[in-house]
């Protein structure tokens, strides 16, 4: 990921060097992991089960980076965030598969149960939930995948009640995790068709308004594109920049293919 400059709310750390206000959160280096269960639960996505060998447990919020050689030792490596709770056995990444994508074709076309993955991680010291601060998840996309491990936390520790929940996709068949999602309250903004009441229309502020609640930490993901719009409706409607925390999917110079 790159950044472009300092202006708010503050993005994460490509390489999760910790800034202010971040939470110790774990690293861990190169390891392997045997994919241990593969789900295609939505056309065009993956669902990796990994079981990482000398696994350091992560913190919701954190990725992976994975790492695929060729024979003529081409490298290609991508950030996946874990979609998993921390006391899970193994570590889930949810991956969609872009149709010219290069790792992520891979991922979801030749992957089996039984193959072994080079991973990297866990990877992040910002886009980090702590488990114990109030905060308002604003997803869109694959964006909600690592909002799902913070779900997932948030419930193994009876705590449901410290999130707000608003997640974006075109259709509810694209929605990535969405029956975990609708079961976690969130709220469901569909592009392409109504959800409820709800006309097919973009995030709005006015979605997010009953949401937030003063103290929150808000933590948005999604394509540059939604994060850059999802966070302009939060601190317009005031919360303060330094409590939005944002993660972008998308192409990254850091990620580029070495020779
Ligand atoms: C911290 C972090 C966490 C991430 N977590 C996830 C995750 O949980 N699930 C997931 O599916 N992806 C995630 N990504 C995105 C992922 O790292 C890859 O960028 C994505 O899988 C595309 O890689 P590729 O090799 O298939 O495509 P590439 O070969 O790199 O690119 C193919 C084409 O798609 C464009 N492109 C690249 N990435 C994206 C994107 N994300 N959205 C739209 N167009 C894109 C490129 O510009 C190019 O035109 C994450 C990225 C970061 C930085």
């Amino acid at each position: 990921m790159t950044d472009e400059g300092p202006p708010p709310p503050h993005h994460s750390q490509a390489r999760g060097e910790p800034l202010d206000g971040a939470v110790s959160a774990p690293a861990g280096g190169w390891t392997t992991a045997t994919v241990a269960g593969l789900r295609r639960p939505i056309a065009r996505a993956v669902e990796l089960r990994l079981d990482v060998h000398d696994r350091i447990d992560h913190l919701p919020g954190q990725h992976y980076v994975v790492r695929l050689t060729a024979e003529d030792g081409y490298t290609a490596q991508r950030s996946y965030s874990v979609a998993s709770a921390p006391d899970d056995p193994l570590v889930e990444l949810f991956v969609e598969r872009l149709d010219d994508g290069e790792v992520s074709t891979y991922l979801a076309d030749v992957v089996e149960p039984g193959d072994e993955l080079e991973v990297r991680g866990p990877i992040g010291g910002w886009f980090v939930w702590d488990g114990v601060t109030p905060a308002l998840l604003v997803g869109g996309g694959s964006g909600v995948v690592p909002l799902v491990a913070m779900v997932r936390h948030a419930r193994a520790l009876g705590r449901l009640d410290l999130l707000r929940v608003a997640v974006s996709a075109r259709t509810l068949a694209e929605l990535p995790y969405a029956d975990e999602l609708v079961e976690a309250g969130a709220l469901i903004a569909l592009t392409r068709e109504a959800h409820g009441i709800r006309p097919g229309a973009r995030l709005t502020d006015m979605d997010l308004l009953p949401l937030w609640e003063p103290g929150q930490t808000a933590y948005v993901c999604g394509s540059a594109g939604f994060a850059e719009s999802a966070s302009q409706l939060l601190v317009g409607l005031g919360l303060p920049a330094a409590s939005v925390r944002v993660e972008r999917f998308g192409p990254s110079a850091l990620e580029l293919p070495k020779r």
